[in-house]
């Protein structure tokens, strides 16, 4: 057996070769250039925002990083609309966009105090840095995504979850929160104070207005064992299931024209901490891209290569505390769409995913991602009444997303699937009240707290009309 490192390092060099023969004979390096960046101002000295795959941009005439909620409830009142908040920019539809105000709560961020075991947070702060002011305390958040840039306040805002089939998206910690709406009133909700309210807030897009903070349940902080395994696609579909139910958190990547998938598992365990190497994702990223430019014309040779390179690796494992393991680093820039799937046609609808990407899209090379997250019962929250299983889609970023839509999205919507509101999808408002019992009490509360529409950009009038 070789060590992934191993295999991956071999991978470089076997790409290396197989790039020799190719351009011997002819084949076409599928590389594509630069997409082609938008002007940095937009002539009237307003500079270009840019979401972190580059796809979204605008040019917001203001842009503010209020200091508190007094500030907060000013520019909400005053500011030119639309009125749009935004973290990290992490997320691809485009939901910050806006030529009118920009709002940042990067000046409103750390933990302010404690209530027992859960932690009052300025919805500014970044995921990353909510690790270490929770472990100084011994605690933790029970969950984390695979990155940690996002901000608390965009993370809750698109029910962005990590996967474990007990374990609830970020928002399903969430006890109590304070709404700045766009009339600047302050409101604080939980599950007694304001109920419908702490419903439809706690996945509401910045479309009821702009979270200033959210009091957090957090749990022990205790050390994970991480194991990251390669093996045939067929049997990661066959243990899929007893894994969720064995593994305080399971995911495993299915990698297209391979025939292999990565699983990734997570423990609590008492064993001490590891010294950890640093991350293979990209050099593995780097062997599957080199494998689609110069092998692609062949599907066959293309998945014996792979698993040549890629089938036999050894496991790999790390132990750490759970914020400083749960999430990893994506320098890698791509695309994604991803639907939440009820368990039951998760797997299913997985297949059909791969066999149309490997019967119409040999550019593909990115793996596809499968997760667990357990229900909750915010009205928007795509894990709303049931758990569900995602299944995300990527492509790298030079490359072209349009099959998303055509090949990918009539899939998960037949397998009833509901979308990530930050990952692409081409859903509009009667497609998503379809999919959300609650879509028209949550439309009701919006033109409460916003009867002009301040908070609408052009993206979000799609999803909520006016
Ligand atoms: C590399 C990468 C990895 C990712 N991994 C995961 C993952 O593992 N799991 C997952 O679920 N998602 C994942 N995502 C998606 C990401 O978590 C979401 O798009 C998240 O919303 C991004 O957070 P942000 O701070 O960048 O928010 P933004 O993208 O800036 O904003 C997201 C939404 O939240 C709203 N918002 C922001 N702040 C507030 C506030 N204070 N009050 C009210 N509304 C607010 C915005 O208006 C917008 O509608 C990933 C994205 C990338 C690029």
């Amino acid at each position: 057996m070789i060590s992934r490192r191993q295999a991956l390092i071999a991978g470089g060099a076997a790409t290396a070769v197989i790039g020799g023969s190719a351009v011997a004979v002819g084949v076409a390096n599928r590389e594509k250039p630069e997409p082609p960046a938008p002007p940095s101002t937009d002539g009237k000295g307003h500079s270009v925002w840019r979401n972190w795959s580059g796809i979204q941009h605008s040019y917001p005439i203001q842009r503010t990083a209020p200091k508190d909620e007094g500030e907060l409830a000013a520019l909400l009142r005053g500011g030119p609309a639309p009125i749009r908040v935004t973290g990290a920019g992490h997320s691809f539809t485009g939901l910050c966009a806006t030529d009118g105000t920009l709002v940042s709560l990067d000046a409103m961020k750390g933990v302010t105090g404690w209530d027992g075991d859960e932690a009052a947070v300025w919805a500014g702060t970044r995921l990353g840095d909510l690790g270490p002011a929770l472990a100084a305390k011994g605690r933790a958040m029970a969950n984390l995504p695979d990155i940690n840039k996002q901000s608390l306040g965009g993370a809750l805002g698109t029910a962005t979850h990590g996967t474990g089939s007990t374990l609830k998206a970020i928002h399903g910690d969430v006890r109590a929160l304070t709404l700045v709406t766009a009339g600047g009133a302050v409101l604080d909700c939980d599950a007694k104070t304001r109920p419908e309210l702490f419903s439809a807030a706690r996945v509401s897009l910045g479309a009821l207005g702009i979270i200033s903070k959210a009091r957090l349940a957090t749990t022990a902080n205790r050390r994970l064992r991480r194991r990251v395994w390669v093996e045939p696609f067929e049997e990661a579909l066959e243990q899929a299931e007893a894994r969720w139910k064995t593994h305080r958190n399971f995911e495993f990547y299915a990698v297209p024209f391979t025939g292999l998938a990565a699983n990734i598992a997570h423990d609590e365990t008492d064993e001490a901490a590891t010294v950890r190497p640093p991350s293979q994702d990209d050099a593995f990223l780097d062997v599957l891209k080199s494998l689609r430019n110069l092998l692609g014309f062949s599907t066959g040779m293309r998945k014996a290569a792979a698993g040549a390179l890629l089938g036999g690796s050894k496991p790999e494992t790390a132990v750490d505390e759970g914020w400083k393991l749960l999430s990893t680093e994506r320098p890698v820039r791509f695309n994604e769409m991803e639907f939440h799937l009820p368990v039951a046609t998760q797997l299913t609808a997985l297949k059909e995913v791969v066999e149309a990407i490997e019967k119409h899209r040999p550019d593909v090379f990115f793996p596809i991602e499968v997760r667990r997250i357990a229900p909750d019962d915010a009205w928007l929250s795509p894990f709303q009444g049931e758990p569900r299983g995602s299944v995300a889609v990527h492509a790298y970023y030079r490359d072209e997303y349009d099959f998303f839509f055509e090949l990918i999205q009539p899939i998960f919507l037949k397998h009833g699937g509901r979308p990530h509101w930050g990952k692409l999808h081409s859903l509009k408002g009667p497609d998503l009240a379809a999919l959300y019992p609650r879509w028209n009490d949550f439309l009701e509360i919006r033109r409460e707290l916003d009867p002009d529409g301040r908070l609408l950009n052009p993206y979000l009038k799609t999803l909520f009309g006016i």
